[in-house]
């Protein structure tokens, strides 16, 4: 920060500098002058050490040097990027008026300037600032205090760039979870909370976190901002808001005043996310299972990129959007399926549509810059094509026969925006557009006559000096005379040096005006140049200023129309993504799914979706496993898969695969699978693999059981639990004893839906007293004391780890590899599986409250069932026998 003090050697730039500086705490002021943004003081180092440029100094403030760098206005958004990328915020300020106008006023007068936006990572627009396949959004979480601790949080989140608008209300326990799902590039928060140490695991998982007055966030003005910002009286006519949810929404609108300065990028009135209709998943889940990164943090290699074959950004957010947040209702589920099948069925439809998208430009981007009046021509033509576009696409779904009810809807949403607006862009635009409106040139000639009156008369004046320009070589007698343009002397006639003083001397000397000798040349102005330069410069800045006018013109139509341009804007997307899917489900072979209020959970010839594109791309197959959690006759809740197997067998694989394809079919997508019946999933957890959380001073144990603990507490019957290799960041009896405990908890507490893989082959003699366990492994074959991994899992469970075979193949040295085995011929003799069976026979059960206790007991009738069919020997029977054994049974119900 800079002195506060100052003293009268203060220049009354660097006044004007210290007072918008003090007026903009905790920001990086970007102060403009000429071309550049200059930065001062602190901030100069600290912009300095950010962007890696070179640190200067100017002038002396109190005796000391001011620090000072500075980046060029026209790289500056390349440098904003950078600085936000490192959660630094940006206060612009620019120059407010020519620097002649501050010149006219006197010398020592300062050119105004103003703060006229604060860049911040979740108030973006500019495209290059944005990835364009994400979205941009900006949360606020507002607290009311529970009396029992039960304390209630009301969230709001908006994208301006594509003006989204959405609020919630949770609980504290869920906050994790779905700040997660949302993923905001910036969340704001009042002081208060800020502080508040109970939200502090919480905020250190944020990217970037903003702390604000708790004016933002005042409740009793909440409904009176949020009706400024909409320009309404009351918002009962816009949105039925909580309090709570009042007070987020109104944070979230207050801010982006502060930011734009005043500017009201338009927003989609707010409206309420139903809460429960999204699978829940928590941070970790989505972590492990790589939905939108890697562990490693990229996107490439994560199930969204695996699946994401759309054309347009807006189609590729909208599927991220999805990804994130499943849904759990049947129906909903069943009308995206619907949309994707018709194009699966339809081949030449779906790739006409996707041609059309990959020409239609993002609209929603478009608006958002232009209603902050940051947007260019190109932006305006951007519209222009969008709905041109969305024309062509309304006439090739018109060629559906009876289009179901999303593509329906995203008809109806295109042809929403009036074609009047296109035709008048497609008249008023020309073909080559500057990115600046200032750069002007971008009006058409023939659209508006007093533009075009105004230009000629400029392009006269342009011939009048090339004219010039041979009277003066004929008076002079130089015939090398000419005639040249630069900003600081603007028109001048140049000579070389050897004809110089010819014209300054007399009689020329009256004519010419000497104004700089350079090396090879010597430069004059006359008075008659002077005089046309500004008839140039006046019919330059008139066509200039209709144009600006122009544009404005059609940028008020265009936002007149906003709400129908955002949505044919979503319609593209919703068809993007439906066509993509489509797409996707033809090239890798997908099924659709049938998703249902059941709690079955039945596939066959599952794949998974990112290792079987990774094994395609290497020419290899994929091998395709089925998996059955549901429920078993005579009992109501899903099965527990223990899967054995050696490592890199493929369980890990096989895990995912069933989880992801659950996610795939409740987004609406088809599954890479010969058939799925999938029973409604409302909340998806899994402990897969193990990551040092070194950062948050966790060992990889310590995570293992924090992750174990969440699931264990809250998976419920509808819940899909993945667990892999519970246990073996510890000693193998704690690693033994904590994997058998927890499977016993989820067979009797929380009898969900489980896949659990074990290295633990003792585990599997559970299957004799839990009855609703089901013994899994992956098969390997053994050839010549190497292991061969086939990659199928069937029933059954592993006789042996293949260890030692697998360090054989990861190429540890022979010596290493022939005493690991006579060290484990040693071991094997005492035999820890025996004793685990001999466990299975002399520990009670589980003592947890159980859930089991509400269920009916077996009817008599499925008694006598089981009976008969144990009574059978399929071995010793003839065909007929075994008919007619089948026949009995039948009658028996
Ligand atoms: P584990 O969890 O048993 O150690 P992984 O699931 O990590 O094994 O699988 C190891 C490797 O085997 C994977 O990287 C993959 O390349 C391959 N693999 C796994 N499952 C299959 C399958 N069904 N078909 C083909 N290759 C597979």
């Amino acid at each position: 920060t800079a002195p506060a003090e100052a003293p009268a050697k203060l220049t009354p730039m660097m006044e004007q500098y210290l007072d918008i500086k003090a007026a903009h705490p905790g920001l990086l002021l970007f102060y403009r002058m000429g071309d550049f943004y200059e930065l001062f003081f602190e901030d100069a180092e600290v912009a300095s050490k950010a962007l890696g440029i070179v640190l200067t100094k100017r002038g002396k403030h109190q005796g000391q040097d001011i620090p000072m760098c500075g980046v060029p206005v026209e790289r500056s958004e390349d440098y904003l990027h950078r600085l936000i990328a490192q959660g630094i915020r940006v206060a612009v300020c620019e120059q407010m008026e020519d620097p002649a106008a501050a010149r006219a006023r006197g010398n020592k007068s300062v050119v105004k300037r103003g703060v006229v936006r604060v860049v911040t990572p979740g108030t973006l627009t500019e495209d290059n600032l944005l990835d364009a396949r994400a979205n941009n959004y900006l949360l606020a979480i507002a607290r009311s205090r529970g009396s029992s601790g039960g304390d209630r949080l009301g969230l709001a989140w908006i994208d301006i760039s594509t003006s989204d608008f959405i609020v919630t209300e949770c609980a504290f326990a869920e906050l994790t979870a779905t700040l997660a799902r949302i993923n905001p590039n910036e969340v704001i928060i009042s002081d208060a909370l800020y502080s508040d140490e109970v939200f502090e695991p919480v905020l250190r998982e944020l990217a970037a976190v903003t702390p604000l007055t708790r004016d933002v966030f005042d409740g009793a003005t909440a409904e009176r901002r949020l009706c400024d910002y909409f320009a309404v009286a009351t918002m009962d006519g816009l949105a039925v808001l909580s309090r709570l949810e009042a007070t987020a929404a109104a944070a979230c609108v207050t801010y982006v005043e502060r930011t734009q300065v005043g500017q009201r990028p338009p927003l989609a009135p707010p409206a309420r996310e139903a809460t429960g209709s999204t699978m829940a998943i928590d941070p970790a889940t989505r972590a492990n299972l790589e939905l939108t990164r890697t562990l490693a943090g990229e996107r490439r290699g994560s199930l969204l990129d695996a699946i994401d074959c759309t054309v347009t950004s807006a189609g590729s957010r909208l599927l991220a959007q999805r990804l994130a947040a499943p849904l759990t209702e049947p129906a909903q589920i069943g009308r995206r399926l619907d949309a994707v099948n018709v194009f699966v069925a339809d081949s030449a439809a779906r790739e006409d549509i996707r041609a059309i998208l990959r020409g239609a430009p993002d609209m929603t981007r478009a608006m958002a810059r232009l209603s902050v009046g940051r947007g260019g021509p190109r932006d305006l033509a951007a519209l222009r094509d969008g709905i041109l576009a969305a024309d062509q696409a309304l006439g090739r779904l018109s060629a559906l026969d009876q289009p179901p009810q999303e593509i329906a809807a995203a008809m109806a949403a295109l042809a929403r925006p009036a074609r009047a607006l296109a035709e008048e862009l497609s008249r008023a635009l020309d073909e080559q557009l500057p990115l600046i409106k200032r750069d002007g040139g971008f009006v058409r000639s023939g659209y508006d006559s007093t533009l075009d009156e105004t230009r000629n008369l400029r392009d006269a004046s342009r011939l009048v000096v090339a004219s010039m320009q041979a009277r003066y070589a004929d008076q002079t007698g130089v015939k090398a005379l000419k005639i040249r343009h630069n900003n600081v002397l603007g028109y001048f006639v140049e000579v070389t040096a050897q004809h110089g003083d010819k014209l300054m001397s007399a009689p020329l000397n009256a004519t010419f005006i000497h104004r700089q000798t350079l090396a090879g040349q010597v430069r004059f102005t006359t008075s008659e140049l002077g005089e046309i330069e500004a008839k140039i410069a006046n019919a330059g800045e008139r066509a200039l200023n209709l144009e600006l006018e122009i544009f404005d013109r059609l940028c008020g139509q265009a936002l007149a129309i906003g709400d129908d341009l955002r949505a044919a804007a979503h319609g593209f997307a919703m068809l993007d993504v439906a066509t993509a899917l489509a797409k996707l489900a033809v090239d890798d072979n997908y099924i659709r799914p049938e998703v249902d209020g059941s709690l079955g959970f039945a596939i066959e010839g599952g794949r998974h979706p990112v290792v079987e594109q990774a094994l395609k791309r290497e020419g290899q197959p994929f091998i395709a496993n089925s998996c059955d959690l549901s429920p078993t006759p005579g009992h109501k809740s899903g099965q527990l898969w223990l899967l054995t197997g050696p490592n890199m067998a493929g369980k890990s694989t096989f895990l995912r695969q069933n989880a992801l394809i659950a996610l795939l079919a409740q987004i609406g997508s088809f599954v890479p699978a010969t058939r799925a019946r999938i029973g409604i999933v409302d909340r998806l957890f899994s402990r897969v693999g193990a990551a040092d959380d070194l950062a948050r001073g966790r060992s990889t144990f310590m995570v293992e059981m924090v992750e174990t603990a969440a699931i264990l507490n809250q998976a419920g019957e509808r819940a899909l639990v993945i667990l892999d290799e519970i246990g073996r960041g510890t000693a193998t009896f704690d690693g033994l004893s904590i994997a058998w405990a927890a499977i016993e908890h989820l067979h009797e507490s929380n009898r969900c839906r489980t896949l659990f893989a074990t290295h633990y082959h003792e585990l599997t003699a559970l299957a004799a007293k839990l009855p609703r366990l089901f013994n899994a492994t992956v098969r390997v074959k053994e050839w010549h004391g190497d292991v061969v991994f086939l990659h199928e899992v069937l029933p059954g469970s592993a006789d042996r780890s293949y260890g030692i075979q697998v360090a054989k193949l990861a190429g540890l040295p022979p010596a290493v590899i022939s005493r690991a085995k006579s060290v484990l011929a040693k071991l094997e003799a005492a035999d820890r599986g025996q004793n685990a069976r001999a466990l299975v026979d002399d520990l009670p059960l589980f003592a947890v409250p159980s859930r089991a206790a509400a269920e009916p007991a077996m009817s008599k009738e499925a008694e006598e069932l089981i009976a008969a069919v144990k009574a059978l020997h399929p071995d010793e029977m003839t065909p007929r026998e075994a008919m007619d054994a089948l026949y009995a049974l039948k009658a028996k119900l």
